[in-house]
């Protein structure tokens, strides 16, 4: 690329990148390197690419780290994380079997016994899980805070819990699932700033999987880390579970590092199909949020729908105004309402659906549509479900690429038979 004059957008790059036909045969698309190994022209090759593998001496300008064995590297892997730093602007990329193993990865390469990571309540129901159930095993300690809460008070709440000096991880998901509260990732960097220090910085994640690498990227805004799983819009279609977290060369450098341990890389036939995705995910995206807008829409006008949560509605003046116009350039895809009742006229919409399909998900070609409450919300505390607006007549949708109109028809039968 060093000798392209003009920066081409992502979209544009997302069909090239990073692939050199005449390595394979000149096949247009990157094949599926399905092998487990590669072999070495010499001895004295295989010697040089495991010293720089393994960090016994330094990569040397010009020299290419080359293949050696698939838990390490494989070409479907590699020109995929070169094609998803485009999007985000990071310097690098890993990509993994799920979304829980790249976020678990991090989580476990940047804490120590000891330590404390604040996190926004609720995230995701594994991620969640993982804080509250299995970090504690290895003394990890954690301090929730919801979207919206100040930086003094998670501060005092931190100095209350004797956790100051100790805090080394600020973990967040923006817009949080299912009601698209926003946190302000600017306001965790300077929370971090405050809290860490030269020898024990604070880093700041974000999962962003909710909103998608189109229209949001978190590291411009200050975090250290951007966290997806990629079984939502970047696979986009359901049919392949993956994940990715990126950030600076640095830091990537050592979630690669601990992942050739944990050996929790994608494979070669899911970094192929990822790729075969984002050829298509400005395109899928665009229409999802185009759709996911008319369909907010038709809700906030429903006389059966008491209230819509998309971004796509927010007023100036509303309190979250300002962070959706800084960290976002489109309302996305993700939605949620409230029907008029309680679980039973909740239930009575969601089963009354006929093309709009009843699962849990999101981000995908088709529309999708669930109880938050019962279902992938159900783990969450009682107190924190009534505190975030997890009511009994919830129901999320995640909008797809089918005709506007045909979603519009399917949600308004369904409110009928309420
Ligand atoms: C689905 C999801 C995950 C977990 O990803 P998997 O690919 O299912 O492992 C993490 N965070 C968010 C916000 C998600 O929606």
């Amino acid at each position: 690329m060093s000798d392209q004059t003009k920066k081409l957008y992502p979209e544009s790059l997302m069909m090239s990148y990073g692939y050199k036909p005449e390595l394979s045969e000149g096949a247009i698309k990157c094949p599926i390197f399905q092998t487990s190994t590669f072999t070495f022209k010499s001895a004295e090759e295989g010697k040089a690419f495991f010293e720089v593998a393994y960090g016994l001496r330094e990569k040397k300008p010009n020299e290419e780290l080359g293949l050696i064995y698939s838990r390490l590297n494989n070409p479907d892997l590699e020109i995929l994380e070169n094609r998803l730093t485009l999007w985000d602007g990071a310097e690098d990329c890993a990509v993994f079997e799920s979304g829980m193993s790249a976020i678990t990865t991090l989580l476990l390469e940047f804490l120590r016994p000891g330590d404390y990571v604040v996190y926004s309540a609720p995230v995701y129901g594994g991620t969640d899980h993982f804080i509250n159930h299995v970090l504690p095993r290895y003394g990890i300690n954690h301090i929730g805070f919801r979207a919206g809460t100040g930086n003094q008070e998670i501060r005092q709440r931190i100095e209350e819990a004797g956790a100051l000096g100790k805090v080394a991880l600020i973990y967040t998901e923006t817009p949080a699932n299912p009601t698209n509260a926003l946190v302000d990732i600017a306001a965790m960097r300077q929370l971090a700033d405050e809290l860490g220090s030269e020898d024990k910085p604070v880093y700041v994640a974000v999962d962003n999987t909710y909103m998608g690498p189109l229209w949001s990227h978190p590291l411009q805004h200050g975090a250290d880390f951007v966290l997806y799983s990629a079984t939502k819009y970047i696979g986009g279609h359901s049919d392949v579970i993956a994940g990715a977290c990126l950030g600076s060369k640095e830091l990537i450098g050592r979630v690669k590092g601990l992942r050739t341990f944990i050996g929790n890389m994608a494979g070669p036939w899911t970094g192929w199909l990822l790729m075969r995705s984002l050829e298509t995910l400005k395109a899928r995206m665009e229409l999802q949020a185009a759709n996911a807008t008319k369909v907010a829409r038709f809700l906030a006008g429903h006389y059966k729908v008491a209230q819509v949560y998309y971004l796509g509605l927010l007023e100036p003046g509303h309190p979250q105004y300002d962070i959706y116009k800084r960290q976002y350039s489109s309302p996305g895809a993700m939605l949620s309402f409230e029907v008029k009742g309680g679980e039973a006229e909740a239930f009575r919409f969601l089963n009354s659906l006929k093309l709009i399909k009843l699962a849990v998900s999101l981000g995908s070609t088709e529309s999708l549509a669930e109880h938050p409450k019962t279902m992938t919300h159900a783990d969450v505390a009682e107190e924190d479900k009534q505190a975030i607006g997890i009511t009994d007549n919830l129901v999320r949708l995640s909008v797809g690429v089918e005709h506007a109109d045909d979603l519009i028809w399917d949600i308004g039968q369904a409110l009928e038979q309420v």
